[in-house]
C-alpha cells in the first residue's frame, strides 16, 4: 500500500520516493509507475488529481487502485521504463494543488454552514476547472443562499484551525460528524475548529483563512434540490476581475453608473420596440404608395386587372405587404417573385375575384418544382425556378383563364 504522505502534510509540495513498480499504461501510452510513498493525490471525493513530475517524467493522472497502490500516469520517457528500486525526486503542480484546496475547504465551510443555519445536507460535491457546485437537499431560498455565505466567509476571517486525526469506527460512532461516513474501519476525519467534523480522505488548508473568500456564482434550483456553483479564493479574484470587466464595458456603452445597467437596458429596449413600429408603419405607408402605381400599370386579365412583377431586393415578408396593398382595392391578381433560392412567390387576389391563388400556387410547384401552398386569396412559396420562368408560367396560366 501506497503510503499517503497528503493525508498528514496537505503543504507538502515536494518529496523523493522508491520506485514499487513501473508498467505499461493501461490505456493508451506512457507508464503507470507505483512509489513506496507520495505526496500526488488521486482523484477521489470529488476532487480531481494533482498532476506534476517524477524526476523527467510528467505525471498526467493519478488513480487511486482498488489494491489500495497509487498509480501515478507518467508520459513515455525516453526508451526504457523507470527502473524498479530507483530513487525519484518528485513535485507537484502547486498552483493547481492550491487551488484544489482552496477551493475543497471552501466546500466544507460552506457545507457546515447551510448545514448548521437551515439543516440542509450537502447531498454531493463537484470540483470543475472553472467553478465547483454542491448540491443541496432541499430547494434554498436566494436569502437562506447569501445567510449562509455570509456565515461561512466569517469562519474564513476568523482563521480557524483545521485539523485532520484517524479515528476508529467505534470511536467514530461517537462523534457528531456532520454526515454518515461511507466508509468502514479506519476514519480520516478533518475538523474546521468549533464550527464542523467531516470525514473525508481529501486534501485542505491548515486555516480557514488561506480559503481567502467564499462567493456564490449561481443558485439553480430543480426538483426539490438546489445546485450551488461557489468559487473560492483565487478563482473568486479571477472571477471578480472578469465581471468587472464585463461591467465596466456595459457602464460605458451605456453611459450608466453599474447599478443602473438593468434600466439601462431596458431603456433600450423600450427605444427598439418604438423605432421597430415606426418603420413597420413607415412600411405600410411606402407600400401603400408604390401599390397605387402598380394599380395604374396593371394590365387586364380577363374581366380582371393583374399584376405580374419581379421585386429583385424582396423577401417574402415584403413582398406579402405589397400585394396585400395592391389588392386592398377590388378587381385585381397579383403574382410578385422577390430574390433568393428558391425564388420567394406571392399570389394573391381581392376579394371580390375569383382566382384561388393557393390553387394557382400549388399548379406552379407541380410545373416548376419548390414548395408552397395558402388560402385562396394569399398564398406563398419559393419555388425552384428564375423570377422571369415564374412570371412566364403566371402569364400563360393566368391568360387562359
Ligand atoms: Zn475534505
Amino acid at each position: 500500500m501506497t503510503e499517503r504522505l497528503y493525508y498528514r502534510d496537505a503543504m507538502l509540495r515536494e518529496f523523493d520516493a522508491v520506485v514499487v513498480s513501473c508498467t505499461p499504461a493501461s490505456i493508451g501510452t506512457g507508464f503507470e509507475v507505483v512509489l513506496d510513498r507520495t505526496a500526488f493525490y488521486p482523484t477521489s471525493g470529488g476532487q480531481p488529481f494533482d498532476t506534476g513530475s517524477l524526476g523527467a517524467a510528467r505525471v498526467i493522472d493519478v488513480i487511486d487502485r482498488e489494491d489500495g497502490e497509487i498509480a501515478h500516469v507518467v508520459e513515455q520517457v525516453g526508451e526504457r521504463a523507470m527502473e524498479t528500486g530507483a530513487r525519484v525526486q518528485a513535485a507537484i503542480d502547486w498552483p493547481r494543488r492550491f487551488d484544489h484546496m482552496q477551493q475543497h475547504t471552501g466546500q466544507h465551510v460552506l457545507s457546515a454552514a447551510f448545514d448548521r443555519l437551515f439543516n440542509v445536507r450537502t447531498v454531493s460535491f463537484h470540483l470543475g476547472a472553472e467553478t465547483a457546485t454542491i448540491d443541496l437537499a432541499r430547494e434554498v431560498t436566494p436569502r437562506e443562499a447569501a445567510d449562509a455565505e455570509a456565515a461561512a466567509n466569517a469562519v474564513v476571517w476568523e482563521n480557524r484551525e483545521i485539523f485532520v486525526r484517524f479515528v476508529s469506527e467505534a470511536e467514530a460512532q461517537a462523534l457528531p460528524l456532520r454526515k454518515d461516513p461511507a466508509r468502514k474501519g479506519e476514519l480520516r476525519v478533518v475538523e474546521v475548529a468549533g464550527f464542523d467534523l467531516s470525514a473525508c480522505g481529501g486534501t485542505h488548508v491548515p486555516a480557514t483563512g488561506m480559503i481567502g473568500v467564499i462567493a456564490v456564482a449561481a443558485t439553480e434550483r430543480f426538483k426539490g434540490a438546489t445546485r450551488l456553483t461557489f468559487v473560492c479564493g483565487g478563482r473568486a479574484l479571477r472571477s471578480h476581475g472578469r465581471l468587472r470587466d464585463a461591467v465596466t464595458r456595459a457602464t460605458r456603452v451605456l453611459s450608466v453608473l453599474p447599478e443602473e445597467i438593468g434600466d439601462g437596458i431596458e431603456r433600450l429596449q423600450a427605444a427598439l420596440k418604438d423605432a421597430d413600429r415606426a418603420a413597420k408603419k413607415t412600411q405600410e405607408e411606402l407600400a401603400g404608395f408604390r401599390a397605387a402605381g402598380f394599380r395604374a400599370a396593371a394590365a387586364t386579365i380577363g374581366p380582371w386587372r393583374g399584376v405580374l412583377s419581379a421585386q429583385p431586393g424582396s423577401d417574402a415578408g415584403a413582398l406579402k405587404t405589397l400585394a396585400a396593398a395592391i389588392v386592398s382595392e377590388p378587381g385585381y391578381l397579383v403574382v410578385l417573385t422577390g430574390e433568393g433560392t428558391p425564388v420567394p412567390v406571392v399570389a394573391a387576389r381581392s376579394a371580390d375575384v375569383t382566382f384561388d391563388a393557393g390553387a394557382w400556387m400549388k399548379q406552379a410547384t407541380a410545373a416548376l418544382g419548390g414548395r408552397g401552398g395558402g388560402r385562396p386569396e394569399l398564398a406563398q412559396g419559393g419555388l425552384d425556378a428564375t423570377s422571369e420562368q415564374v412570371l412566364d408560367f403566371a402569364r400563360r396560366t393566368l391568360t387562359d383563364r
